[in-house]
C-alpha cells in the first residue's frame, strides 16, 4: 500500500507556529497539524513540537510513518541544505542546529531541509504559479522581502546558501535604514511593512483621508491589507503607494531579468494580494529597464499556493 501512496511530510517551521502537512505525490495536502513553535524551549523543545505537529498531521490523514517516504523542512534563516542544518536563524535564536537529522531520527524516516523561501519557490514551481517552469524567480512581499531562484529546474543556493535575498538589493540611494544595516534596500520600500509605513506617513500628513477613516474604524491599525483594500475601493493615495512599490520591484528585478533570463517572476506573500496594483507597474518597469529579449519573454504573475507554498515545497524535497 505504501508503495502506491507516495506520501511525504512537509514542515513549515516559523518563528511562532509549526505547520505540517501530509502531502501526496501530486502536491495535495491530505492531513494537517499545527503547534506553537515555543522558541523559548530551545532547539530540542522546538523539534519535539515539530514531531507532535507531524503526528497530528499523520493522524488527520490516517497514515503512519510506514506510509511516508520521508519529510522535508522549510526553515527560516541561513540553511545548509546539503547537510540539513540551520546555520543561523535569528528569530529562533539558533546556530548550527541539525534539524533534518534530529527530526528524521525522531520519526524514523529520511529527512531533508531547505530555507523557507526556497521551499516556497519549489512549491510554486512544482504545482503553483510556476508549474512546469525550469527558470523561475519567486519574490515574497511580507514583513521583509525574500525570494528563491529556480534555475535549470533546481534551487540555486549560492556559495554559502545566501542566494535569493532579493530584499537586500539596493533600491534607493541613501534610503531608509534596513534591518541588515544598509540603507535603501528593496525591502525598505517594497515589503508589506513598507506599504503600511508609507500609508501611515500619508495619513499623518493629512493626504489620505479615506485610509485615515478606515484605519480609525479598526482602532488606528494601518497594515498592507488596509492599503490594498483602499486601492481596490478606488482610493488614489493607496493606489499611488502600490504603484511606487511595483516600480521599485520592477526596477530591482530588471537587472535579474537581464542577467538570468527567467521565464517567470512569481510574486507571493501578503503584499502580493495587491495584484495588478503592484504587478502592472512592476511589468512596466521591467519592460522599460531590462534588456530587450529577456524582458519580452518574462511573465510576472501572482503566487497561487498562498501560505501552503512553503509546506508543499518542503515535502517535494523528498522527491528531488
Ligand atoms: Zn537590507
Amino acid at each position: 500500500m505504501a508503495e502506491q501512496k507516495r506520501l511525504a511530510l512537509g514542515v513549515d517551521l516559523g518563528g511562532t507556529a509549526i505547520k505540517v502537512g501530509v502531502v501526496s505525490h501530486k502536491g495535495e495536502i491530505i492531513g494537517r497539524g499545527e503547534r506553537p513553535t515555543e522558541v523559548q524551549k530551545g532547539a530540542a523543545g522546538v523539534i519535539a513540537n515539530m514531531a507532535l505537529a507531524a503526528r497530528e498531521a499523520m493522524d488527520a490523514a490516517g497514515v503512519t510513518t510506514a506510509d511516508l517516504e520521508g519529510l522535508g523542512v522549510g526553515a527560516p534563516g541561513i540553511c545548509d541544505a546539503a547537510h540539513g542544518t540551520v546555520v543561523r536563524a535569528v528569530n529562533l535564536n539558533w546556530s548550527n542546529v541539525e534539524v533534518a537529522d534530529l527530526l528524521g531520527k525522531e520519526l524514523g524516516i529520511p529527512a531533508y531541509l531547505d530555507n523557507d523561501a526556497n521551499c516556497a519557490a519549489l512549491g510554486e514551481q512544482w504545482c503553483g504559479a510556476a508549474s512546469g517552469s525550469h527558470h523561475a524567480l519567486m519574490i515574497t512581499l511580507g514583513t521583509g522581502v525574500g525570494g528563491g531562484l529556480v534555475l535549470d529546474g533546481k534551487i540555486y543556493h549560492g556559495f554559502r546558501g545566501w542566494s535569493g535575498e532579493f530584499g537586500h538589493m539596493p533600491a534607493v540611494e541613501d534610503g531608509p535604514l534596513c534591518g541588515c544595516g544598509r540603507r535603501g534596500c528593496l525591502e525598505t520600500v517594497s515589503s508589506a511593512s513598507a506599504m503600511a509605513g508609507a500609508a501611515r506617513r500619508e495619513i499623518e500628513a493629512g493626504r489620505a483621508p479615506y485610509m485615515a477613516a478606515k484605519s480609525a474604524e479598526q482602532g488606528g491599525k494601518v497594515d498592507a491589507r488596509l492599503v490594498i483594500y483602499a486601492a481596490r475601493s478606488g482610493d488614489a493615495p493607496a493606489q499611488a503607494i502600490l504603484r511606487e512599490v511595483g516600480e521599485h520591484l520592477g526596477t530591482a528585478m530588471a537587472g535579474l531579468v537581464s542577467a538570468l533570463n527567467p521565464e517567470l517572476i512569481v510574486v507571493g506573500g501578503g503584499g502580493s494580494h495587491a495584484g495588478d496594483f503592484v504587478l502592472e507597474p512592476m511589468r512596466q518597469a521591467i519592460a522599460a529597464k531590462a534588456m530587450p529579449g529577456p524582458c519580452d519573454v518574462v511573465r510576472i504573475v501572482a503566487a497561487e499556493l498562498g501560505n501552503d507554498a512553503g509546506l508543499i515545497g518542503a515535502a517535494s524535497l523528498v522527491w528531488r
